[in-house]
Parts: C-alpha cells; sequence; structure tokens
C-alpha cells in the first residue's frame, strides 16, 4: 500500500477513521462554505419536518463525504444505511435497502457513479416521486406493484463528478463539491486526531505531518499513526519536528507531499516526453498505474501545487516541476 493512497483503507485503518471522525458539524473542521450551507438546509427541513433533499458530494477522496454524510444524520436525528455503486449489481437490491428506510432516513451511496444504468434508472422513481416499482412472483404470472416510499433522503459520493449522468445530476437538489484543505486547517486535523489518540505533538511536529499530507484528511491521520510509531520505537513517544521529518523521510514523503508515484509522473513527463504535452494513456502505461486513479489521485494534486497543467493536447510538466524534480536537461524545450 503506498502511504499517500487516499483511496486505500485498510481493517486497522478503518477502526482508526471511525474513531477520528467527527460526529457534528462542530467538530468538522474546514470546508466552511458547504458546512454552512448545509446548517441552513438542516435547519430548515427539521423546521418543515420534512426530509432534507438529495445531496451529492462529490471531490477527491479522503476529502470528508462520507463524514459529511454521517453527520447530516446526527443533525437530522436520522438513521443512516451505507452501500456502495458496485455493491448494488440489479434494481432488486436497491429495492431492498430502500424499502427498510423509515421517514427521513439517510441512504448513503458512495461511489455513485458506479452503480449499473439499469439500477440508476430504477433510482429516478424513488428520488423524485418516493415509488418504485416492485415485481412479484416469476414467470408468467409476474406482476409489477407500484410501492410508495417513505420519504427519505439519498445522498451521493463520487470522486468523478464527470462520469455522473445528466438525469441523475438533475435529482439532486443540493450537490457540493469539496476541495483539498489548506495547511492550516489540516494542521487543525492532526492536532485534533493527536488529542482523540492520545499522542503527544509539538506545533512543529504537528506542521511538518500537515505539510506532507497532500491537504487531506485521511492521510494526514495516517501520516499521524504512522509518525506515532516512530516516536514511540525511536524516540520518547513525543513527535516533536525531528522525529516528524525523520518519520515523514523513511516513509518516502518528501516536503511538498509528493510520493514515489508523483515523482514518477513528474520524471516520465519530463525526461520521456519532453515535458509533455503527454496524453493520459501514454502517461499511464509508462508510469505504470491505471488512468483512474492518476486522474482521481496524483493529477488533482500535481496541478494544484502547481507541478502539471492540463492542455487540450495533454499533461504538461511546469518550471515548478524541474525545479522540484532537479531536472533541469530538457527545460529550454519549454521556455
Ligand atoms: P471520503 O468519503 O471523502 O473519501 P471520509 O469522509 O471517509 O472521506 O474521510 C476520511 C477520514 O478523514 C475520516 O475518517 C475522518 O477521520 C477524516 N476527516 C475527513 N474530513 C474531516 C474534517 N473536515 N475534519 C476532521 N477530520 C476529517
Amino acid at each position: 500500500m503506498r502511504i499517500t493512497d487516499p483511496n486505500y483503507i485498510d481493517r486497522n485503518e478503518l477502526e482508526f477513521d471511525i474513531t477520528l471522525r467527527p460526529r457534528r458539524f462542530d467538530e468538522f473542521v474546514g470546508q466552511k462554505k458547504i458546512v454552512e450551507n448545509l446548517r441552513v438546509f438542516v435547519q430548515a427541513a427539521l423546521k418543515r419536518g420534512e426530509a432534507l433533499d438529495h445531496v451529492l458530494f462529490y471531490g477527491p477522496p479522503g476529502l470528508g463525504k462520507t463524514t459529511l454524510a454521517y453527520i447530516l444524520s446526527h443533525e437530522l436525528g436520522v438513521s443512516i444505511k451505507t452501500t456502495s455503486g458496485p455493491i448494488i449489481e440489479r434494481p432488486a437490491d436497491l429495492a431492498g435497502i430502500i424499502t427498510n428506510l423509515n421517514e427521513g432516513d439517510i441512504l448513503f451511496i458512495d461511489e455513485i457513479h458506479r452503480l449499473p444504468r439499469t439500477v440508476e434508472e430504477y433510482l429516478y422513481s424513488a428520488m423524485e416521486d418516493f415509488r418504485i416499482d416492485i415485481v412479484i412472483d416469476k414467470g408468467p404470472s409476474a406482476q409489477s406493484i407500484k410501492l410508495s416510499l417513505p420519504p427519505f433522503t439519498l445522498v451521493g459520493a463520487t470522486t468523478r463528478a464527470g462520469m455522473i449522468t445528466s438525469p441523475l445530476f438533475a435529482r439532486f437538489g443540493i450537490s457540493m463539491r469539496l476541495d483539498y484543505y489548506d495547511f492550516e486547517e489540516i494542521r487543525s486535523i492532526v492536532l485534533r486526531s493527536a488529542k482523540i489518540l492520545g499522542v503527544e505533538v509539538t506545533p512543529e511536529g504537528a506542521s511538518e505531518i500537515a505539510k506532507r499530507s497532500r491537504g487531506t484528511p485521511r492521510i494526514a491521520n495516517r501520516l499521524l499513526r504512522r509518525v506515532r510509531d516512530f516516536a514511540e520505537v525511536k524516540g520518547n513517544g513525543i513527535i516533536d519536528l525531528k522525529i516528524a521529518k525523520y518519520a515523514l523521510d523513511m516513509l518516502e514523503v518528501d516536503e511538498e507531499g509528493l510520493d514515489d508515484m508523483d515523482k514518477r509522473i513528474l520524471k516520465s513527463i519530463i525526461e520521456k516526453f519532453n515535458g509533455g504535452p503527454v496524453g493520459i494513456k501514454t502517461l499511464s502505461i509508462s508510469v505504470g498505474e491505471d488512468i483512474e486513479t492518476i486522474e482521481e489521485v496524483y493529477e488533482p494534486y500535481l496541478i494544484r501545487k502547481g507541478f502539471i497543467k492540463r492542455t487540450p493536447r495533454g499533461r504538461v510538466a511546469t518550471a515548478k516541476a524541474y525545479e522540484h524534480m532537479k531536472l533541469y536537461g530538457n527545460v529550454k524545450t519549454l521556455f
């Protein structure tokens, strides 16, 4: 597992994820606009005694989409059932889940862009009219009956907003894009998590972890736990600047939060493709990582940090990338 892969969660980590997950808006750090708006929508729904409108969260992995879905259920005082796009194979699977919801409950579908088309179409009337067709019996005596559902709230999450079809997108009353967190926000997440885990961390130690966390809470929490291991074994248990630097270097996460794959991507664009532009397919073969992961995980961060640019003809390495990688050989072709 790559330490900076925000998609990956092992069983061990899942436990921590649950411990560290904020339960209320007040505990949720950052994403101010989103939280502010959600507070209003929740209050309005509570005031009217209605189910909250369907909500779509999109943005890179590990930024808090699932966390927000759980917070909504706590703030609304309703139950939440969670599932994910690829798990629901047939409309009947979805019917089984939906018919078990009570009024106002939340159905959370992660990776909603991966719902099979038949299931997605089945979801339309459930979202819009709170009605579904159910087929009873099999063969010639099969009958389809319309079933009314108690109003519920669908919360969908996706890392690939572009893959959501427009009919599905149109059925969400609220859609919100989560962005990477800034340094101060990640720093306070590190401090908050350290407190919950009972780890002593100095302000400089927390800053060093925050700096290398790719603006992603899931990675910040993971780095904190790994650095804690180093602090316990190689130090006195306290995470200070020295041990944080040492541990993060050992974990091969550099000062900009780049890991081995990021560097391979930059090196490849610069050395093999003369700085670009290079198409995603070619790049994917060149670095040995699948297209989806490059587009979803690596590229958004590299773009945000100004290491690469996306042009209509492909990806281009910026001057910052040459500098960071200490590769100046082809720099004149760029400028
Ligand atoms: P996503 O669903 O977007 O992949 P999650 O909601 O699972 O991300 O978040 C990953 C972890 O990061 C959570 O378990 C939680 O501990 C932490 N986290 C996410 N957002 C925040 C936040 N705003 N404040 C504090 N911790 C957060």
